[in-house]
Formats: C-alpha cells, structure tokens, sequence
C-alpha cells in the first residue's frame, strides 16, 4: 500500500508555509483523541506523527508524502484546556485559512474518541470544514476501549448527530491498539487521493 511508505517531508507553522501539493488528505481531532495513533497505524509507521505525552505542544502542520505530489497532513491538535486564548485563536485562524483556502485538500478526517464524539470543538472544526470544498470522514478510534454494542451505538448516534446538523460524512470505527479499521481508512483515503 502506498501509505505504507509515507515519509516526513516537512512542517509548517503556518498554512502559508505549506508545501506544493496535488492532492491532499489531512487529519484533525482534539488533543488526546487519538489522531498521532491513527496515523501511525494507517500509514505503518510507529514514528511518522509523533505521539504527545503533553497534548497541545505541536502547532505545526506536518507534511508526509506518498507519490506523485500527494500527501497526507497531521493538523494540530485542539481543545485542549491549559492552551492560552491567544494559541488557541492563531490556531483558529490557520485552521480556517487551511481548510477554505487550501486548493489541493481533497478530504479531512477527523479523528475521535469513540467514548467522547462531537465535542463544542470537534463541532467548530466541522463547521469550517463545511464552508470548504473538502469531503469529510470520520474515525471514531479508541474501539477496543468499549463493546462492540456501545461502538455500535456510538457509531449511530454520531450519524444521527451530523445527519440532523445537514453535514455530509462518511463514518467509521478504529483501533489503533486492534489494528481494527486500517483497510476501511485506506479505501477512503484512495477514493480522495487516486479516483
Ligand atoms: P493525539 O494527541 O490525538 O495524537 O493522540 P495519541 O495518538 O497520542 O493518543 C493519545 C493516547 O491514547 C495515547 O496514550 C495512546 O496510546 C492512546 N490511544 C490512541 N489510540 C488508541 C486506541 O486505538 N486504543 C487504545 N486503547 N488507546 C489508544
């Protein structure tokens, strides 16, 4: 798989800064959430997104490429309580610049905890991803921390949510530690990148 052979390109402290790009996929979530671990998992690579002990340290946009001028992109983690409002408004403005202005962003995925979706941040990141062009997934991670009828549940109940807010997503269950939802993530990815 193409994924498989991902690598550091570059970082960036501000989309300005971004490298040229065909096409694009990038992957956002809240501190914590689990989106290093995702990466890491879908790309097979235990090092690529670096997992954080102190959530909220890394504002950069990390770049790693695939092929032919693709690349997948770690955005910064957000939500994170002891961010000061000055941290968290740059990061709202580069997010915003970002995700409506970046022409080559085929898709975002938004990584969450499958025990705690759609927070008042998650929420503020669907609705700039709704004023772009790029389509939206979601990977509801962190699977093997409950049964398989609360995924369930959970899975439904975030469908229900978007569905009822108008937003147009395609959804799915992960887990890093199970290797559960990489084939799922993979298709999807090939969708926005190869089709
Ligand atoms: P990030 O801040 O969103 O990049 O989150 P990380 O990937 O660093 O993960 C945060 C914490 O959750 C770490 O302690 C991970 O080991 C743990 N974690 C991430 N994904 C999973 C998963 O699928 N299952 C379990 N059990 N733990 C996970």
């Amino acid at each position: 798989s193409v994924y498989f052979s991902a690598q550091f390109h570059s970082s960036a402290s501000d989309p300005y800064y971004c490298p040229e790009s065909t096409a694009e996929v990038a992957f956002a979530g809240r501190s914590n959430a689990g989106k290093s671990s995702a990466i890491n998992t879908i790309t097979r690579n235990g090092k690529l997104a670096r997992t954080s002990k102190t959530p909220g340290r890394t504002q950069l946009i990390n770049h790693f490429s695939l092929d032919e001028g693709k690349f997948l992109v770690d955005l910064p983690g957000y939500g994170y309580a002891k961010v000061s409002k000055d941290r968290q408004k740059e990061w709202q403005s580069a997010m915003t610049r970002y995700l409506i202005s970046r022409s080559s962003l085929r898709g975002l995925v938004l990584v969450m905890d499958i025990r705690h979706p759609l927070t008042d941040s998650d929420w503020t990141l669907i609705e700039l991803q709704q004023q772009g062009q790029a389509s939206l997934h979601i990977i509801l991670t962190k699977a093997d921390k409950i049964s398989k009828n609360q995924a369930s549940s959970s899975l439904m109940g975030v469908q229900q949510a978007l569905s009822d807010a108008g937003v147009d997503a395609t959804l799915q269950d992960f887990s890093a530690l199970k290797k559960q939802g990489v084939g799922d993530a993979h298709k999807v990815l090939d969708s926005w990148l190869y089709e």
